[in-house]
């Protein structure tokens, strides 16, 4: 099974598909996750991502296809399932993605559209903030750790922030998204794979609404 989460910057793509990795054992495979820890180890990759990243722009096409490419080929427990986190992120990325599923004899099972406005996008990526330990996301206001100070996953105690999390690189995030990856909602719904969830929802709502769109596809 194969499933991408796509939806703006803020819309809890990582949240969920944290969610699923524990509860369905799907393999999360999330391309600015891999793309940080390149930046953090200063591998050709990284120094070429940074400077982009900070501003908000998108890698370029073929340095995402490479990574998840290489992840497929190489990556332990890919073969259950799959939950694609910000890949792709364009119509070339996605076309990729199809030529390098075909080969392997796999294919996706649905695309979930991860629906929230614009103006609730820049409260929640201004307060959110992750473990340093184990990467579990949190929000100042609207998910923070069960006891203050220590991650509810591992119960590490340092957390971290992003260097892109800042106002003024959402905004240019917004827009890259609605040029770049928004035309993926059409491309993937004429293709009868697109499904979408109420983003605005709390937290566990969405789960379950993406609980039942695995359930749906035979797999719960
Ligand atoms: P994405 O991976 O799509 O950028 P995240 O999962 O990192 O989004 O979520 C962005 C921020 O919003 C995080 O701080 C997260 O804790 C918080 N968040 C995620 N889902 C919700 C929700 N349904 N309601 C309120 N806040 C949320
Ligand atoms: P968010 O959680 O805000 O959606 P991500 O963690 O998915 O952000 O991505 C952070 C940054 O990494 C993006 O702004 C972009 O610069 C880069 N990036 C991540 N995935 C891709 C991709 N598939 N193609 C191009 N750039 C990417
Ligand atoms: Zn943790």
């Amino acid at each position: 099974m194969i499933i991408i989460l796509l939806g703006p910057p803020g819309a809890g793509k990582g949240t969920q598909a944290e969610n699923l990795q524990r509860n369905h054992g799907l393999v999360n495979l999330s391309t600015g996750d891999m793309l940080r820890a390149a930046v953090a180890s200063g591998s050709e990759i990284g120094r070429k991502a940074k400077a982009v990243m900070e501003r908000g722009d998108l890698v370029p096409d073929e340095v995402a296809v490479a990574i998840v490419a290489e992840r497929l080929a190489a990556g332990p427990g890919t073969a259950k399932g799959l939950i694609l986190d910000g890949f792709p992120r364009t119509v070339g990325q996605a076309e990729a993605l199809d030529r390098v599923l075909a080969e392997k004899h796999r294919k996706l099972d649905a695309v979930i559209e991860m629906q929230v406005v614009d103006e609730a996008l820049v409260a929640r990526i201004s307060g959110r903030f992750s473990c340093a330990k184990c990467g579990a996301a949190y929000h100042d206001t609207f998910n923070r750790p069960k006891v203050e100070g220590k991650c509810d996953v591992c119960g590490g105690g340092e957390f971290t922030r992003r260097a892109d999390d800042s106002a003024e690189t959402v905004k240019a995030r917004l827009t890259v998204y609605h040029r770049e990856t928004a035309p993926l909602l059409p491309y993937y719904r004429a293709r009868g794979l697109l499904r979408t969830v109420d983003g605005m929802a709390e937290i566990g709502q969405v789960a379950k609404e993406i609980d039942a769109v695995l359930a749906s596809l035979g797999r719960s």
